[in-house]
């Protein structure tokens, strides 16, 4: 079986629904990955995440690597296990947060050199050890350590990341085939995916690209963005990646981001997300909700119900039928009746929600939504209560799961074009998080 599969391409753009093949079961693609910092997705059970619609997470390997160790997690029988979530795992190398977070840093060939923020306990971080601390937590898709440059990009710089990068990438190659021929390791179908750096540069990118393509990678990460740029530049990274390497690859967009940003990676065949802004965001109260509305709503419950909208499962194919699936092009083109969708963000904490008994957002079907008022949510944070944080975190994946649906069913049924031309920068203020 091929690890990745392509099971419809989008008409108008590259994006793409696809299925990748882990030891822990299946991703369907386009797919977002709620972020386990620490072991954990913050305020949530992993039965809560499955429940949710989540397919894989993400854990971070500075953190793990920090507290507990890796060896008491190895000796736990994996971070499967010892979280208990039995559902495919992808860990980064643990760079990024060395460059975020560590006190010192310094960036040598063996390695890089720094400070946990913690204990101060200095570490080299060599592509050797991220592979073999990785090995030990046993997750599916492991990342190879690559250098970045950090923002605003510099030519100059990235030339040098890009090959070191490379350099960085056989070693950690060599050690992942040593552990998983010759180790002891706790996944014997972990995948090492390579990662493209090279900034916004495209010659730098295209380099990259080919250099990790000539590795013999079958999986790639596109690093060294959601680092403040703006969108553009973003932008511009993926679109100078993604036609060098293999179609037939699954791929990674470090980081980000905002639905405005997923949808337009989505557009140029990216695969998979992780970023903070969900549970970072709701636990300062901003919630993600659907901006979708009907102008006229003479024949609202058939846009209403749709399984895009509500989260549910898609019909199958032979099911579909043109009044089963009215397509927001054609209704909104003809008589003002379409649904709008797109998304904004609100803060609960503002004086307005204090008398609000409306729900959060009538498309959600989260425990939030289904239970509870805007104005007792608000409540909950002004009081500085704890459920505020677990309600609010549950609401915005909910929102993002949500939406990674609503991309895979747009693109099954060629309307994907529509939904990402509704799919504006509504937020403002949310970046794509420099924390994942
Ligand atoms: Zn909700």
């Amino acid at each position: 079986m091929p690890y990745f599969d392509v099971i419809k391409k989008d008409s108008s753009s590259l994006a793409r629904n696809g299925v990748i093949h882990t030891s822990h079961g299946d991703v369907n693609t386009p797919a977002f990955l709620p972020i386990g910092t620490k072991g954990t997705v913050k305020a949530v059970t992993s039965e809560e995440l499955k429940f949710w619609g989540a397919e894989m997470i993400l854990a971070n390997t500075y953190h793990l690597w920090q507290r507990p160790g890796d060896a008491l997690i190895y000796k736990a029988g994996g971070l499967h296990k010892f979280m208990n979530w039995k559902g495919p795992i992808f860990t980064d190398s643990g760079g990024f947060q060395v460059f975020s977070l560590a006190k010192m840093r310094k960036v040598m060939e063996a390695g890089v050199l720094f400070q946990f923020d913690l204990d101060g306990r200095q570490e080299i971080l060599s592509p050797e050890k991220s592979v073999q601390i990785q090995a030990n937590l046993g997750s599916d898709v492991a990342l190879i350590l690559d250098d970045f440059p950090g923002y605003p990009f510099e030519h100059e710089r990235s030339v040098e990341s890009i090959a070191l990068t490379k350099r960085w990438a056989e070693r950690a190659q060599k050690e992942f085939l040593n552990i998983m021929r010759h180790g002891d390791p706790i996944n014997p179908g972990q995948k090492l995916w390579g990662i493209v750096q090279g900034a916004s540069f495209p010659d730098l990118r295209k380099q990259s690209a080919k250099d990790m393509t000539g590795l013999g990678f079958e999986a790639f990460a596109i690093g060294g963005v959601a680092v403040g740029e703006p969108h553009e530049e973003m932008m511009k990274a993926v679109e100078a990646a993604i036609p060098f390497l293999p179609e037939n690859s699954p791929k990674h967009l470090l980081g980000v981001g905002t639905p405005f940003n997923i949808v337009q990676a989505v557009a140029r065949g990216c695969d998979t997300f992780d970023c903070v802004i969900p549970t970072r965001e709701a636990r300062h109260g901003r919630l993600y909700i659907s901006a979708k509305n009907i102008p006229t709503p003479t024949t609202p419950s058939r846009f209403a119900n749709h399984p895009s909208l509500t989260g549910g499962e898609a019909p199958h194919l032979s099911e579909i039928t043109a009044e089963s699936f009215p397509l927001a092009r054609g209704s909104a083109a003809e008589g003002g009746e379409g649904v709008v969708e797109g998304y904004k963000t609100i803060d609960i904490r503002l004086e307005k929600y204090k008398e609000d008994f409306t729900t959060i957002d009538e498309t959600c079907d989260c425990y939030l939504c289904l239970n509870h008022t805007k104005s007792y949510l608000r409540h909950l944070f002004a009081a500085g209560e704890p459920l505020s944080t677990r309600l609010a975190s549950m609401h915005n994946l909910r929102f993002y799961l949500n939406l990674m649906k609503k991309i895979r069913t747009a693109i099954q049924y060629d309307y994907f074009d529509e939904m990402a031309a509704n799919y504006r920068d509504y937020t403002g203020a949310a970046q794509s998080g420099v924390e994942r």
